[in-house]
This record gives structure tokens, C-alpha cells and sequence, in this order.
């Protein structure tokens, strides 16, 4: 039997649920595997498709938490590391390691000696990055290297200043969506119920506890009202005005910022992936990494009006990270018309109207603020550390709605995916297709819960990546799915 992600509403109204998750970004899909993982019987609604908001726009780095060095927080830097090997470990075809480097002009703290006592304190503090990971995907060892071996690696480095440059590594997604949807199919085997296109709207309550979540049906447009003891919202930057909704606003849930990433259509710039340091003291440093033959470039923040949902870019503010990037890296000459997508979504700022990222996830028990007894609001600022903040909101909730910990579900149905490309539309495009690849096509729509071809196209493989071509892509994905 293959592993499915069914939408069947109708079967979901018939349960009573420990648990019901607002939201399937990568917070929200691994709340609904750790709640299995629980033995809770628990229920996901997302009220668009699966991964396509803030998840769907990150920069597709694993971190580590060298940067947390910076600020001594060795708590996070070994959270991270922890992550990062659960993901490289259990997603080893999505998840692959990232060999990093970072050009240094001896300012501040990035100067060749201080690096070099970072990285090697990096290495010693992550002693256990590799455990229970095959050889391949083993991170080495950091360090420090010289002008000539950065000029190898990155033949169009600033050289003006340079004094050599750091190296380690992390962990990059080669394609996100497939590793939430793994999360996903994970979470339905052991008894997990994922409904995408279904909004929620509001909580149910009796006794001064919650007792059921109403929802829209986005696909039927009907109601529908599922019986729930909790409700865990992971609605990222829709936590706060869906808690205003529910009649609790929480101003610290989520203050938006800006953060937006390019996907470029040029060869990458080195094989590692580079941190930049802007050309002006004191500016931005930016990630290039080489991304499926093309060049991914991030991550440039900005403020944001508070409680906007809105995280549209200008063609400003693309100008100017252009700019910045081509003063960076002078002879690179990125123009605009290379520009494949844009990648951007809203990040939790320290405070409203600021660019600067939120330190720690945010959980509020909302009982605690004259709100129903079960319901928490969950927000975090990686995609990275998704499942450790998950497995303590799950935790937080159980606590506080009097949930009991039960064994975990054998799981149910095997992982069969098809014999697809999932990154390269090019075969798809191909003009005969075979049968075989377009059952295959079917398949994966079925096994998905596809609702329409662009959910598909962009949130179950990256075919839809380079936009001039997904229209392309989309009609023939729509043919194949109307046969
Ligand atoms: C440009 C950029 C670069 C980044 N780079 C990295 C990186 O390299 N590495 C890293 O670790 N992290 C990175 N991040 C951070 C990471 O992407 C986010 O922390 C993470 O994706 C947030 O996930 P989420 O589930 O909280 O939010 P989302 O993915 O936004 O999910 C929330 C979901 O809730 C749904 N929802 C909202 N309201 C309702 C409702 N009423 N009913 C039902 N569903 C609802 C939404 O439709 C959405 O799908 C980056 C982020 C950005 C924007």
C-alpha cells in the first residue's frame, strides 16, 4: 500500500481529534509528525496547499549556527547542529551537505585569527554533527584558507583587502517542498489528517475549553466543523491577525519584516556556497549557493508595515540588492533580466518596523491571557530548528489540555514515489511523453492530495522554479491530469 496524504474532509468530521495544527508550512507539518509521534490523534488544516507561503521562499540552508557563535548563544548554535544532522539523515536525498566560504577583509571580527578560533570552537561544540550519517554526507572539519585557494574557488572575489577566508559546512535542501511533503507523509502514516484549502476561521468553545475548529472547504465551499480537545496555531505570519480573528490579539506573536532571496540565471560562482560581505563597511553580507545549476542568492530584509501579510517585493528594492551584490562582486554584472523568481516571505522581527529577526521562537498559551484552555500560538524563525520547536509546542499543548501520551500508530502504508525527475521539468516538457511518466504524474497527484496543477507544479517538485517556464510546465501538467 502507498503511503498517501488523503483530503477527505468528510471522514475528518467524523472524528473527535486530540489535536488540530492552523497551518501547513514546515512549523506546522512537523507539529502534525510529532503529535503522531505522540500517539495523538491529530488533525492539519491549511487554508492554501501544503509549504506554499514562508516555507516555500527560504534560502534552502540548513544551519548550523556558526553565526551563533558570534553571539556566545551556544544554546541555539547546538540546537541547530542537532537539526541539521535530523535532517541530513532522514531526508539524505532532499538534504545534502554544503561546503561553505567566506572571503575575509579584516573587519570587525572577521579577521583571519578570529575566524580561525570560531570555526575550530564550531567544530569542537558540533563533535557530534556526524553521528549515524553515512560517509557522503560526513561535514569535515572548518578552517582557515588563503588568498590563492579563495581565488581557486571563487575566481571573482574582491581582492582589494582580501586576507584570506573561513571555510565549514552546512546543509542545503536541493528541494524544500519534497522535504516538507516527506514531513507530511510521515506524519499522515502514523495516522495524521492533512486538508489543504481549508481556512480556518474560528474555535469552538465549551467549558472554557476548546471544543471544535470551523473551517471553510476552499475545494466544496461549504463549512466544515471538526472536534478538537486543542488547537495549535502555526499560521507564521498569519498567527497574529488568525488569533485576532479568534478574538485574542497577541502583538507579540509576529511583527513582520521583509526578507527576500533571488533565484539568478548564471552559473554559480564557486561550487561552495559564498557568504559576501557588501563592499560598504558595515553593509549586508549575502549567500550565494549554487542551486540545480543556477546561482540562489539571499537574504536581503527589510522592514515591514506591522500586521501586513504582504510580502510583495518593488522592483526597487530588487535594484538595490543588485546593486549591492555587483558592488560585492565586482565582474559579475547581474542584471535584472536574469532574474528566474523571486523568493520572499515575512520573518518575525525583535520589534514592529524593524529588519532585525526575531532570536527565539515565540509560544503563547493563550489560557493564560483569558483565552480558551487549549489553544497555543507557535511561531519560529528557521526552517532549520521546525521540528525541535514543533516537538516542544506539541509538548506545551499536551501539558496544558490535559492530553496523554499514547504509543505512536504503526505506520500505515509504505514511502513509493514515483519514478519522476521532481527537480528538472525539462523530461515532463518532453514532446511525446510516455505513458509511464504520465501515470506517474497521476500518481503523485493522487498520493499528494493535488488539487490543482499548480500545487503540483511548485509544492510537490520544483518544475515550476525558472518562471518563464512554468506556464509551460503548468499546461502540460493540467493536460496530463484532465486525461
Ligand atoms: C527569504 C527567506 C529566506 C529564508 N532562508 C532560510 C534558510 O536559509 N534557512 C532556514 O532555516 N530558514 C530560512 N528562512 C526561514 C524559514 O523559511 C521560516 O522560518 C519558515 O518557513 C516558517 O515556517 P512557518 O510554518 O512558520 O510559516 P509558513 O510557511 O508561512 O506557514 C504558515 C502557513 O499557515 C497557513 N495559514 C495561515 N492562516 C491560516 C488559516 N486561517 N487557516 C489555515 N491555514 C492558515 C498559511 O497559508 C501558511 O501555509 C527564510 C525565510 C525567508 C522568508
Amino acid at each position: 500500500m502507498e503511503s498517501m496524504i488523503r483530503r477527505d474532509p468528510v471522514e475528518a468530521a467524523e472524528w473527535t481529534f486530540d489535536l488540530t495544527i492552523i497551518g501547513g508550512g514546515i512549523y506546522g507539518v512537523c507539529a502534525l509528525l510529532e503529535a503522531g509521534q505522540a500517539g495523538l490523534r491529530a488533525l492539519l488544516v491549511e487554508k492554501d496547499d501544503f509549504g506554499g507561503a514562508t516555507s516555500w521562499n527560504s534560502l534552502r540552508i540548513v544551519h548550523g549556527g556558526l553565526r551563533y557563535l558570534q553571539k556566545m548563544d551556544y544554546v541555539r548554535l547546538r540546537e541547530s547542529v542537532r537539526e541539521r544532522r535530523w535532517f541530513l539523515r532522514q531526508f539524505p536525498q532532499w538534504v545534502q551537505p554544503l561546503p561553505c566560504l567566506m572571503p575575509l577583509y579584516g573587519r570587525g571580527l572577521r579577521r583571519p585569527g578570529i575566524m580561525a578560533a570560531a570555526v575550530r570552537a564550531n567544530d569542537l561544540l558540533s563533535w557530534d554533527r556526524n553521528q549515524g550519517l553515512p560517509d557522503a554526507w560526513r561535514l569535515p572539519a572548518g578552517g582557515v584558507v588563503n588568498n590563492r585557494e579563495i581565488l581557486r574557488r571563487f575566481p571573482l572575489v574582491r581582492q582589494k583587502n582580501l586576507k584570506g577566508g573561513a571555510t565549514w559546512h552546512d546543509g542545503k535542501m536541493i528541494c524544500s517542498q519534497r522535504v516538507l511533503m516527506e514531513i507530511l507523509h510521515r506524519a499522515c502514516r502514523l495516522g495524521g489528517r492533512a486538508l489543504n484549502y481549508m481556512p480556518a476561521e474560528e474555535v469552538v468553545t465549551e467549558h472554557g475549553g476548546v471544543a471544535a475548529l470551523r473551517c471553510r472547504d476552499g475545494v466544496f465551499d461549504c463549512e466544515r466543523t471538526f472536534r478538537t480537545q486543542a488547537v495549535l496555531n502555526c499560521a507564521g505570519p498569519w498567527s497574529r491577525p488568525l488569533a485576532k480573528q479568534l478574538g485574542l490579539d497577541e502583538p507579540g506573536i509576529f511583527h513582520p519584516s521583509l526578507a527576500f532571496n533571488l533565484l539568478l540565471d548564471c552559473d554559480p560562482l564557486s561550487q561552495s556556497a559564498l557568504a559576501i560581505e557588501s563592499a560598504e563597511p558595515g553593509g549586508r553580507t549575502y549567500f550565494t549557493l549554487p542551486w540545480n545549476g543556477r546561482t540562489l542568492v539571499g537574504t536581503e530584509h527589510l522592514p515591514a508595515e506591522d500586521n501586513t501579510p504582504d510580502a510583495a517585493v518593488t522592483g526597487a528594492q530588487v535594484q538595490t540588492m543588485l546593486d549591492n551584490l555587483n558592488a560585492a562582486v565586482p565582474g559579475w554584472n547581474v542584471e535584472s533580466s536574469q532574474i528566474m523568481r523571486i523568493y520572499s516571505g515575512l520573518l518575525p522581527a525583535k520589534q514592529a518596523g524593524s529588519d532585525e529577526i526575531t532570536v527565539r521562537p515565540v509560544a503563547i498559551d493563550h489560557h493564560e491571557r483569558g483565552g480558551p484552555r487549549g489553544l497555543v500560538s507557535v511561531c519560529g524563525v528557521k526552517f532549520t530548528t521546525a521540528r525541535l520547536v514543533a516537538e516542544r509546542a506539541v509538548k506545551m499543548i499536551m501539558k496544558r489540555a490535559g492530553l496523554t501520551r499514547r504509543p505512536a500508530v504503526q505506520p500505515q502504508g509504505d514511502e513509493v514515489m514515483p519514478g519522476l525527475d521532481l527537480v528538472d521539468p525539462r523530461p515532463i516538457l518532453e514532446d511525446n511523453l510516455s505513458l509511464g511518466t504520465r501515470e506517474a504524474v497521476r500518481q503523485l497527484a493522487r498520493q499528494e492530495a493535488v488539487i490543482r496543477a499548480d500545487d503540483l507544479v511548485f509544492r510537490r517538485t520544483d518544475w515550476g522554479a525558472d518562471k518563464r517556464q512554468a506556464e509551460a510546465v503548468l499546461s502540460r501538467v493540467r493536460t496530463i491530469l484532465r486525461d
